[in-house]
């Protein structure tokens, strides 16, 4: 590292701050930005400008979004009767993924955890409950994880729907208990989704 300019030694320092990767893992890296085209570093570096800038939350879903809605709220071939309650854009990547969900999403950005002062009020629940008035939803499919948070969280809902007229159902889960579904492979969450059950 002492044989580096200091601008160099900065860029490691920056990049060995990302998740996974390690002291050496940012060395290749920035040795590989030094040596690539001048045009590929800075598009990289502008990518990253951009989505720091431009990135918003969708105002119906709370997934990532370029603007007020989402990809997926936009798309009109999306049926808007089902919403599948998720706790994190990854958990939305990953069924996303699978294929096998054709309604909207909700995402909640966490999940209820009172011994780190997690309440309703600090994940988007409220904004569920408005959704449910407000949009021709029938089925709202709670799909956080099979953790502890994640069972507390989906027994709230319940109780915050259990007066609407909406169908509330659980995913079936294949997804081990303590699992994470982000982690989870595409044919266990495809048949999570396929098994839901009413939630009582
Ligand atoms: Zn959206």
């Amino acid at each position: 590292m002492k044989a580096y300019p200091t601008i160099v030694k900065d860029l490691i320092e920056k990049i060995k701050r990302l998740p996974g990767l390690g002291g050496k893992s940012a060395e290749r890296l920035t040795l590989y930005l030094i040596n690539a085209p001048a045009y590929e570093a800075e598009s990289l570096a502008e990518a990253i400008i951009k989505v720091k800038r431009e990135l918003t939350l969708c105002q119906r879903c709370f997934h990532l979004a370029e603007g007020d809605l989402c990809t997926i709220c936009s798309d009109p071939s999306r049926n808007k009767e089902e919403i599948c309650v998720v706790e994190t854009v990854s958990d939305l990547i990953a069924i996303e993924q699978t294929g096998i969900f054709k309604g909207l999403y909700h995402v909640l950005h966490g999940a209820l955890n009172p011994i780190e002062n997690v309440g309703p009020d600090e994940i988007h629940l409220r904004e569920l409950v408005e959704r449910v008035h407000r949009e021709p939803v029938r089925e709202v499919i709670i799909a956080t994880n099979p953790s502890a948070q994640g069972e507390v969280t989906a027994h709230y809902i319940l109780k915050l729907l259990q007066n609407e007229k909406v169908k509330v159902t659980r995913i079936g889960f294949g997804i081990p208990m303590g699992g994470d579904i982000k982690y989870v492979d595409k044919m266990t969450i495809s048949q999570a989704i396929l098994g839901r059950r009413p939630f009582e």
